[in-house]
Parts: structure tokens; sequence; C-alpha cells
């Protein structure tokens, strides 16, 4: 299967998905949208109210917010893909639970195997639990690191930002990264063609992030 096929099969599967209670409340299952090649993506915590009517993720504020942090990158939407750890909205918007995040797992995996980013951003705590275990987001915020062959990078969660102008200028500054790491990711994936390319054999010691 393609990977717009294995997408959309993602898509729908999740439109219908009693897999957790939060199917009981939603509106629209919100599975996640963009560019089934982008080199980026962004996953948030879950929908909220604006995305369960529209079914489509960060259209509200925070959603607004992160088009002018993807701006400000000279990126847009389309360019990248963004998704959630659970694709239906928590009632009231509280947290998801442990069991609800587990539940919809199998969906992103499914899309990360699919869209093979270079770089995953997570945003929020849920996504970066997912990635970075139990480090903390005052900790290791804008920081890269590689990750099953992946770049990783956690950032505080835009929603955040909202409410606290230090906190806006943090992620501002933190998204301004994102294009080293892309570059990055590039060179060091196109050495790791070369080096399948040449049969090159010898290990090496691993490679240590630059921006780590
Ligand atoms: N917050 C999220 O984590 N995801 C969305 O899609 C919208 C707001
Ligand atoms: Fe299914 Fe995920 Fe929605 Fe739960 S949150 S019902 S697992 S799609």
């Amino acid at each position: 299967m393609s990977t717009e096929e294995i997408l959309k099969e993602v898509a729908a599967e999740v439109s219908t998905c009693t897999k957790c209670d939060l199917c009981k409340g939603r509106t629209k299952a919100v599975p996640g949208e963009g560019n089934p090649y982008a080199r980026v993506m962004f996953i948030g915590e879950g929908p909220g109210f604006h995305e369960d009517r529209q079914g489509r993720p960060f259209v509200g504020p925070a959603g607004q917010f992160l088009e002018e942090l993807l701006a400000s990158i000279n990126l847009k939407r389309a360019d990248v893909f963004i998704t959630n750890v659970v694709k239906c909205r928590p009632p009231g918007n509280r947290d998801p639970l442990p069991a609800e995040i587990n539940a919809c797992n199998n969906y992103l995996e499914r899309q990360i195997a699919a869209i093979n980013p270079q770089v995953i951003v997570t945003l929020g705590r849920f996504s970066m639990a997912k990635f970075f275990g139990g480090e903390k987001i005052s900790t290791i915020h804008g920081r890269a690191r590689k990750i099953d062959g992946r770049i990783c990078i956690a950032m505080y969660h835009p929603a955040a930002g909202l409410h606290q102008q230090s906190l806006k200028d943090t992620i501002r500054s933190d998204f301004k990264k994102i294009p080293q790491v892309i570059a990055e990711a590039e060179s060091q994936s196109e050495e790791g063609q070369m080096k399948t390319e040449s049969f090159k054999t010898k290990e090496e010691p691993p490679e240590q992030l630059a921006l780590f």
C-alpha cells in the first residue's frame, strides 16, 4: 500500500473507532492531516472543542499559534503532518488517560511508519512521554535527540504559550531550531545512504548530535 493509502485507511478506522470510551463523547474523530511525505511530523495531545467539531487537528487558538510558529520557519500546515496521541476529544479537554493513549497508539504508530518523518516534534507532555520517557519538559524543551533513527524534539504545547508570555517566547525560540535540525537529519540520512551504497561495514561509534 502507498503512504496515502495507509493514511486513508487509518483515518477511516479512526472515524468509526470504538476502542476506548472517548468515542462516546466525540462529534468527529480527528485522525490528523498534512503532507504524506512530510519530513516533519507534529504530535499534540488530543482534539479540543474546535477540532472535535471540524474533525481537523489544531484549528482553534492553539492551532493559530502553531500556524504562526510554522510560518516563522517558512513552513505551512500543508508541508508538515499534524496529529495527536488520542484522536477523539477527552470530555471537557481533560488529560487523556493512559488506557486511552494505549488504545489509540496503534493509529499513531501506523502514521509514523507510513510517513517515516526524519523529524518528530512533540507538543506537550503526553506526546513527549511517548518518546522521551520520564524527562521533564522544562529541562529538555528545544533539544534534539536521536530516537529510533529519527530526530525528536520536545516542545511546550502551543496552548501553554497562549496564557503565559514567557512560555510563548520560549516556544518561539525553540521553533527557530527546527530548520537546523531538519538540515542535520537530512545530512545524516544522506550519509547513511552513502554508507549503505558503499557497503561500508566498519563499526563506528554512535553519532553525537551537535544540537543536543
Ligand atoms: N491541542 C492539541 O493537543 N491538539 C489539537 O489538535 C488541538 C489542541
Ligand atoms: Fe479509538 Fe483513539 Fe478515538 Fe479511542 S481516542 S475511540 S482509540 S480513535
